[in-house]
């Protein structure tokens, strides 16, 4: 039976993020998108009101880079789409974009595809899929094509890891890119110089780790993918870069592009961690790849940071059994959980101006928008009810994973509530148990 009120959820009282300010409206929820916003003081009729005096009123968080279900070697990533999308959801993403895993030929799409869509049923929150590229030898407009029938218009690729047979060669690389543009579709990649890491030659231990894969070695190979991208006209969107001198290099290289063709992601780790964790005595939970760098690369990219268009995780957790059970390096398994904390390290850092990175940025370069990222009236009611007054106190999360690389900190601000398409995820720091997550076609 249909009750009577005109809408379902009424968020009041609250300041709402629109066009990078706060303005004191209501929202009016119906039908799993935002009906009406109107300046606030009357009541519209409503089947629940939930008052944000005081609070802020966000749109919900988008993670562009995320990995679950990461199979590596002896190892598995310690995320399932379960416990994956409730730590997102408390930390206030209500959308993330997972990797399908990498493919060779155009014939391993359709059960890459298929094996990540069962695998996110169990999803509280909205996803959608890259498509990834290994040492690609076939047919790049039709991937591309197939890609985009099935709502998926981002192809990651990797310019290292030739060893495990991922490195894409430099003419499928200039293929890519050129045809991007014309098919509207972007390509992401993994930007390190595979050879300077090949022959870098050091000691295959965690304190020396960092020196296996350089800041050289990025910042080379971003100046060169860059200016193939520029000189193609492709749409580039380089993920986790980890030196404020990468950023440095786009910006005066080609500030023209930035933001426009080419876009920068880094994340939480790469401005909270420096390199210096890899020589303590638990070094090893703080491995991935790329490294942590110098305090002074980690000063520079903080100083940058208007440069940057998204924040993404990278989130691939491992235990603290399996990130401790090898000495040398290469038999550790890479990676860090960021999801829970994003949010929280960022804003901790630099305020407001981070909100767009989780947003209305994601959501327009990733074809999200305006379904994702923005208050505005036709869009998914997806929000972040935020207290900017309170703290967050980091523990080892809900992740699956029994640490957080973050633990003991505390952050300004607090996510209180999380409501995807309408409803809430998390109601005042509280699990609401329904798994609505649903898959996003982008295009
Ligand atoms: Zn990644």
């Amino acid at each position: 039976m249909k009750d009577n009120f005109k809408y379902e959820l009424g968020l009041i009282n609250g300041k709402v993020y629109q066009d990078g300010n706060f303005v004191a409206v209501d929202v009016y929820v119906k039908d799993q998108v935002i009906a009406e916003i109107v300046p606030q003081g009357t009541i519209l009729p409503c089947k629940e009101i939930f008052s944000c005096t005081n609070k802020l009123i966000l749109p919900g968080f988008i993670d562009s880079h995320v990995h679950i279900n990461l199979e590596l070697g002896e190892f598995k990533s310690a995320d399932d789409y379960e416990s994956a999308s409730k730590a997102a959801a408390f930390g206030g993403i209500t959308t993330f974009i997972d990797f399908l895993e990498p493919i060779n030929k155009i014939e391993e799409f359709d059960y890459k595809l298929k094996k990540k869509q069962d695998e996110a049923k169990k999803s509280y929150i909205d996803y959608a899929f890259h498509t990834t590229v290994g040492n690609f030898d076939d047919d790049v407009e039709e991937l591309i094509r197939i890609s985009q029938e099935n709502g998926i218009p981002t192809i990651k690729l990797f310019t290292t890891y030739s060893e495990s047979n991922r490195k894409i060669s430099d003419d499928k690389l200039r293929e890519f890119l050129k045809n991007s543009n014309k098919t509207n579709t972007l390509i992401l990649a993994h930007v390190e110089n595979d050879e300077m890491i090949l022959n870098a030659n050091v000691e295959d231990t965690i304190t020396a780790y960092e020196s296996s894969r350089p800041a050289k070695a990025e910042i080379v190979e971003i100046e060169k993918i860059t200016g193939m991208a520029a000189a193609s006209g492709g749409k580039l969107y380089i993920v986790h870069v980890t030196c404020g001198s990468s950023v440095e290099l786009v910006k005066d290289k080609y500030g023209e592009l930035l933001g426009k063709s080419i876009f920068i992601e880094s994340c939480p780790q790469y401005f909270h961690l420096t390199k210096d964790v890899f020589q303590q005595e638990n070094g090893n939970l703080f491995l991935l790849a790329p490294p942590l760098r110098s305090s002074e690369e980690q000063e520079k990219l903080k100083e940058n940071i208007s440069f940057i268009n998204t924040i993404g995780t990278d989130h691939c957790p491992f235990t603290k059994e399996e990130k401790m059970r090898y000495k040398e390096a290469s038999k550790i398994p890479k990676g860090l959980g960021s999801l829970e904390f994003s949010f929280s390290l960022m804003y901790h850092l630099f305020g407001k101006e981070i909100i767009d990175k989780f947003t209305i940025n994601p959501a327009k370069i990733h074809e999200l928008f305006p379904k994702k990222g923005v208050i505005q009236v036709s869009s998914d009611a997806d929000f972040v009810i935020f207290d900017s007054s309170k703290t967050l106190f980091i523990d080892s999360g809900h992740s699956r994973s029994d640490y957080s690389p973050y633990e003991n900190m505390i952050t300004n601000g607090l996510i209180e509530s999380v409501i995807l398409r309408g409803e809430f995820v998390v109601r005042n720091r509280k699990l609401q148990d329904v798994k609505r997550g649903m898959f996003i076609k982008r295009n």
